[in-house]
């Protein structure tokens, strides 16, 4: 079954749904697709305080009231999961599992999902200690202690800036060294809030309904550790940065992309006319809401610009 549409969106997450509220409101018929239904990685938080206007929404209640603006506007969201694509005539093809969309824009919002520990109790504790992203949720860590799993570049500019809100912040690292850019190791070193546990990895994080404790590996002699939240604080946080995987499998060889990300120019326009990335899964360097919600509306402004002069 085919479907046609002037501006079809890939991914509903923030980006995805601001770029269809913009779309629809400029009378195109707008359709967004999404594989696991509106949301994105933000209806994984229980709080989103640095949202402008929303300081007391959660992620899930964030996405409610878009979702509700994008259907006043009269743009559709669709449960699909989108398989390959076809953008070599001006007219696209998104081909999903039984529809195939043709369309005379596309928006790519497919986001990021950031790599996990993959250890046991680690998915059941995400919001409830376990948090992927510094800058939304070290304020609900003051004066607890402080995990950072990774050593690279972000792990140990995180954990530093975890520091301004926890009383400790240890850093467990699987390998015997640090692998951060020098000047940021030097710049961590001489932190008295920063420790470090190289060769060391998380074996299993344990509570009921909030981190209690976290199981740590030596590496070197295979011995486990449990450690306990200080019976003060009752819980600790655990931010692992040990990458992003970008969702970009899809455009591979048709988008041009950097280490996976998909490049923009400041207009959100790829390599390919018409084809527009906004969100997570393209080249930027700061992934909030925020900047996913500005850049959906920036993309559904010039696709609409676009078809205006092309079809
Ligand atoms: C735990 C956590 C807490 C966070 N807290 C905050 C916070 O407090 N404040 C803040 O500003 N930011 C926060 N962030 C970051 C924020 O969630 C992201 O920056 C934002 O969600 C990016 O939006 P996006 O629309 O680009 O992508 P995403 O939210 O990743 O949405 C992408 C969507 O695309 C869909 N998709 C992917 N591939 C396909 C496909 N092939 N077919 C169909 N659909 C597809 C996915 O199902 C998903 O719904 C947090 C992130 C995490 C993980």
């Amino acid at each position: 079954m085919t479907k046609a549409c002037d501006v079809l969106i890939i991914g509903a997450g923030p980006a995805g749904l601001t770029a269809a509220i913009y779309a629809a409101r400029a009378k195109l018929n707008t359709v967004v697709l999404d594989k696991t239904g509106p949301g994105g990685q933000i209806a994984l938080t229980g709080e989103v305080a640095n949202y402008p206007g929303s300081p007391d929404d959660t992620g899930p209640k964030l996405i409610e009231k878009m979702v509700q603006q994008v259907h006043q506007f009269g743009a559709s969201i669709e449960l699909e999961t989108v398989v390959s694509v076809d953008f070599n005539e001006p007219i696209k093809k998104v081909v999903c599992k039984e529809v195939t969309y043709h369309a005379k824009a596309v928006i790519v919002a497919t986001g990021a999902n950031p790599r996990k520990i993959n250890c046991p109790g680690e998915d059941a504790l995400i919001g409830r200690g376990v948090s992927y992203c510094a800058t939304c949720d070290a304020e609900f860590f003051t004066d607890l202690e402080v995990f950072v799993v990774g050593g690279g570049d972000s792990a140990l500019e995180e954990g530093m800036f975890l520091t301004k809100f926890a009383k400790k912040v240890t850093v467990v690292q699987l390998l015997d060294h640090l692998t951060a850019a020098k000047s940021i190791q030097e710049k961590a070193l001489k932190n008295d809030k920063m420790h470090y546990m190289l060769s060391t990895v998380v074996d299993e994080i344990k509570g009921d309904g909030i981190v209690e404790s976290i199981v740590l590996k030596d590496m070197k002699t295979n011995e486990r550790t449990e450690y306990f939240a200080d019976p003060d604080d009752g819980t600790f946080g655990i931010f692992p940065f040990i990458g992003y995987i970008p969702s970009s499998s899809l455009f591979e060889g048709i988008l041009d992309m950097e280490d996976g990300y998909i490049k923009t120019d400041a207009q959100m326009r790829t390599n390919i006319e018409g084809v527009y990335t906004v969100g997570d899964v393209r080249v930027k360097t700061l992934r909030q809401v925020v900047t996913a919600t500005g850049d959906g509306a920036i993309a559904a402004v010039e696709a609409e610009k676009y078809i205006e002069n092309k079809f």
